[in-house]
C-alpha cells in the first residue's frame, strides 16, 4: 500500500489579509491592546466586537489562551477554592488545569461510546457531590443532548460553561455552543478552528460576570476600552472587588484572528467535507465504530474519531504503529503514558484518583485523528483507505 505523505500538524497559512493587518500592527508599535491613539478603538476590541457577532452574544473577551478563558470564568461566576466542579472524564489537560487553578476539585462524569458526557451518570454526581458547576467539555466536537443536559440543570440549580475549544461554529438544534449557559470559552491555539498560535476568547450574556472577567484579565482601570463589555455601571463594585491576574490578548494576535471570524464558516463547510469523506469512509468497515450524531448536532469536523471496541493493549500499539508506517498519525487515548497532546485521567495526578470504568473502556478502544485543512479530498480518501487497512489487518492476524 502507498504510503500517505502529508502532515498531520500542518494547518493553512494564515490569510494574506490577516498578515497585512499583524504587518500594520506591528508598523504602529502599539501593540498593548490599552495603547490606543485618541478615540480609536484598538484591534482587540474589534476582534471582541466581531465573535460576539459571530456568536450572537452580547459580551466578549479576548484573552491569553483558550485554557485562561476557562479559568478566568470558573473565578468570575463565583467559584471558591475547595468547590467541586463536573466536568467530563475524557477531555484535555488544559479543563482539568483550569479546575486546578482556581483550588477547585474536578469531579469527573463518565462519557458514553459517543464520546460525550454521560447524562444519567452526570445526574448521579450531581446529587452525590451536591456541586454547582460544570464545565462542559465538547471534547473533540461531540455535543451531548444539549437540550437535555440544560433541562437537568435546570432542575438541579447546576451553573454551565462551556469549554468550546473544538466547537466553535458547531451547533445543537439551531443554537451555537457556547449559548447553553453563563459562559462559553474558545480556543484561538493553533489545532483550533482559528489560529494565532495562541489565543483565547470568552462569551456571556451576563454583564456582571463578564465585568469580572474583564477584571480578572488583566483591564486595569481600562475596562471601557473593550470592544464588546457591559455598560459602565457594571464595575462599580467589580473594579475594585476583583484581583487582576494578567491574560491579555494583544492587538498583533487580534489582527492575526479578526479576518478569519469572517472565514470561519467557509472553513467549516470544508473541514465537514474532509470528515463526512472520512467518517463515511471507515464507517463502511465492519472493524471501526465510527460514533454515532444526532441529526440536531451541527458539528465542524476538524478531527475524527474512532474506536475498535475490545482491542487489545498490543493490538492497538501495534495498529498506531503500522498507520505511522504508511505515513498516518493516529493518537490513541487508551494509552497509560500521556503522549504528546494526548493524557488521560490516569496521568492527571494533581487531582484525587477517580473510578471511571465505562471512560476508560471507551479510551481503551480510542483513537483520534487531525484533518488539517491542508489536506485534499483525495488525501483524506487515502488516509482512510490506509486506516481501514491497517485496522482490518489487525483483526485478521488476530483469527489466525
Ligand atoms: C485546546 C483545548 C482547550 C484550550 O486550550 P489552550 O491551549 O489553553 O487554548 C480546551 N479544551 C479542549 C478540549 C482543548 O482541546
Amino acid at each position: 500500500m502507498r504510503a500517505f505523505t502529508g502532515q498531520f500538524t500542518q494547518q493553512e497559512a494564515i490569510p494574506d489579509e490577516a498578515i497585512a493587518a499583524a504587518v500594520d500592527v506591528l508598523k504602529s508599535g502599539r501593540l498593548h491592546r490599552y495603547n490606543t491613539l485618541g478615540s480609536e478603538l484598538s484591534v482587540a476590541s474589534e476582534l471582541e466586537r466581531d465573535y460576539a457577532a459571530f456568536q450572537g452574544a452580547k459580551f466578549c473577551l479576548a484573552c491569553a489562551s483558550g485554557g485562561y478563558a476557562m479559568s478566568i470564568a470558573l473565578r468570575a461566576a463565583g467559584v471558591v477554592p475547595g468547590e467541586k466542579i463536573l466536568t467530563n472524564s475524557f477531555t484535555l489537560a488544559p479543563v482539568p488545569g483550569a479546575i486546578a487553578s482556581v483550588g477547585a476539585v474536578p469531579v469527573l462524569v463518565e462519557i458514553t461510546p459517543n464520546l460525550v458526557i454521560d447524562l444519567n451518570d452526570l445526574r448521579k454526581k450531581i446529587t452525590d457531590s451536591n456541586a454547582k458547576f460544570l464545565l462542559l467539555s465538547n471534547m473533540r466536537g461531540h455535543l451531548c443532548d444539549m437540550d437535555e443536559l440544560v433541562g437537568i440543570l435546570n432542575e438541579t440549580g447546576v451553573t454551565l460553561l462551556e469549554d468550546c475549544a473544538h466547537t466553535m461554529g458547531a451547533r445543537w438544534n439551531g443554537t451555537l455552543s457556547g449559548n447553553f449557559g453563563l459562559a462559553g470559552c474558545f480556543s484561538a491555539q493553533t489545532y483550533k478552528h482559528v489560529n494565532s498560535g495562541e489565543g483565547g476568547l470568552l462569551t456571556s450574556d451576563d454583564p456582571d460576570f463578564m465585568a469580572r472577567a474583564i477584571m480578572l484579565s488583566g483591564s486595569y482601570m481600562l475596562y471601557e476600552r473593550h470592544g464588546a463589555a457591559p455598560a459602565r455601571q457594571h464595575f462599580t463594585d467589580a473594579r475594585l472587588d476583583t484581583p487582576n491576574m494578567s491574560g491579555r490578548m494583544d492587538n498583533l494576535r487580534a489582527a492575526i484572528l479578526k479576518p478569519q471570524i469572517a472565514t470561519l464558516e467557509a472553513n467549516i463547510q470544508r473541514w465537514n467535507q474532509r470528515y463526512d469523506l472520512v467518517a463515511t469512509h471507515l464507517g463502511r468497515s465492519a472493524t471501526v465504530v465510527v460514533p454515532e450524531r444526532s441529526s440536531k448536532e451541527f458539528y465542524v469536523g476538524s478531527s475524527v474519531q474512532f474506536r475498535i471496541p475490545g482491542i487489545a493493549e498490543p493490538d492497538a500499539r501495534q495498529f498506531v504503529a503500522d498507520a505511522k508506517s504508511l505515513g498516518v498519525e493516529l493518537k490513541w487515548f487508551g494509552d497509560r503514558d500521556p503522549v504528546a497532546f494526548t493524557s488521560n485521567h490516569h496521568s492527571w495526578r494533581y487531582l484525587e484518583s477517580q473510578i471511571l470504568p465505562q471512560t476508560d473502556d471507551v479510551l481503551a478502544g480510542l483513537f483520534d485523528m487531525r484533518i488539517p485543512l491542508t489536506f485534499s479530498l483525495d488525501d483524506c480518501r487515502q488516509v482512510s483507505e490506509i486506516i481501514v487497512h491497517c485496522a482490518e489487518g489487525l483483526v485478521l492476524d488476530g483469527a489466525a
